[in-house]
């Protein structure tokens, strides 16, 4: 950073720079005669790591890289470090110049005095820093829509919408050891639709996507808002049902299977498919079980419903 010379005896002009813009030029112009005018090369980074500065743009630009990567450029007439300024804290971002650049340099004490004199000086330094405020809480804002869409990304399936594996090794662990700890029921519904493979030959893989879809939703809508639905696997979904005896969980899951036999199920293109049915196992969390054990005791049932002819529910 190479001094140059002095802002009084520059051909810069007051009205160019927005901190000033409707402010006493005259008054401002002899406050600001003996500030100093430093030249960064294209390039270069802008090192005050000592003091809280304001640095206005003469010539040039400079690029300020926050701490999360976002770069936002500063332009001719556009200023740097009044917050540091403010709160007297040393700027810690990190500023490069991007064209052989002019700064003019204001030291915190004569921003102070500026803005004890002129209200123009202060209207402008707050119009700015509520500039700044808002530009920060939209980056907020999106960043933690992002965070929520890729939460919602690694807990979902992509075809179903149901929770997908990964949440239900996550959770079921959690809602096994609370169920045994309040001494309380926690049931389970392993599905699996029935001849699936049969209706994906026959009506394409698209037509089965569609089915599968359906079927998930079919699911979803008949249970209460305390119960999850998983999909397990291919064509399989599971059901959590926290807090129901295993008699009433295969009430439920009497009535998803009635649901889903007589639900229409459309394709993509909004054309009727086929009737699906599925077969539906039953199990209830045992003193003495872990969540395997209770998958292993759903599966189980799942294919005695299986065995016995689909489209039903077993214990
Ligand atoms: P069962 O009544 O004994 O369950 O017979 P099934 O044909 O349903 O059983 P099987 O396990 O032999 O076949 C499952 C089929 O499900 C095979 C596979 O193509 C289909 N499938 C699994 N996942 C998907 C999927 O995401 N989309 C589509 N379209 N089909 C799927
Ligand atoms: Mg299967
Ligand atoms: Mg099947």
């Amino acid at each position: 950073m190479e001094h140059i010379g002095t802002f009084g005896a520059s051909a810069y002009r007051i009205g160019e720079l927005q901190l000033f813009r409707d402010a006493d030029e005259q008054h401002i112009a002899a406050a600001l005669a003996q500030c100093a005018i430093v030249r960064l090369a294209d390039g270069k980074r802008l090192q005050d790591t000592f003091r809280a500065r304001l640095y206005i743009v003469l010539r040039g630009a400079l690029a300020e890289a926050a701490a999360d990567g976002t770069i936002s450029k500063i332009l001719r007439g556009e200023s740097v470090g009044e917050q540091s300024v403010l709160d007297e804290a040393t700027n810690l971002a990190d500023i490069t110049a991007v064209d052989d650049t002019e700064l003019l340099v204001i030291e915190a004490d004569l921003v102070w005095q500026l803005i004890d004199k002129s209200n123009g000086v202060a209207r402008n330094l707050l119009r700015l820093l509520s500039f700044r405020i808002r530009a920060a809480s939209a980056l907020l804002r999106r960043r933690q829509k992002l965070g929520e869409f890729y939460r919602q990304l690694s807990m979902n399936d992509g075809l179903t919408g149901l929770y997908n594996r990964a949440w239900l090794n996550d959770m079921l662990p959690k809602m096994v050891s609370t169920a045994l700890r309040a001494e309380g029921p926690l049931s389970l519904v392993m599905i699996d639709l029935d001849h699936f493979k049969r209706f994906n030959d026959t009506h394409g893989h698209l037509a089965g996507d569609a089915a599968l879809r359906a079927a998930a939703g079919v699911i979803h809508a008949a249970l209460r808002p305390s119960d999850y639905a998983v999909r397990y696997g291919g064509e399989e979904m599971l059901v959590i049902l926290p807090d129901t005896s295993e008699n009433l969980a295969r009430m439920v899951a009497e009535r998803l299977c009635q649901r889903l036999r007589k639900a229409v199920i459309f394709d993509d293109m909004r054309l009727p498919l086929p009737q699906l049915t599925g077969s539906f196992g039953v199990a209830c969390l045992g003193a003495d079980m872990d969540e395997m054990q209770l998958l292993a005791a759903a599966d189980s049932a799942l294919y005695r419903a299986k065995e016995a002819g689909r489209d039903r529910v077993s214990l």
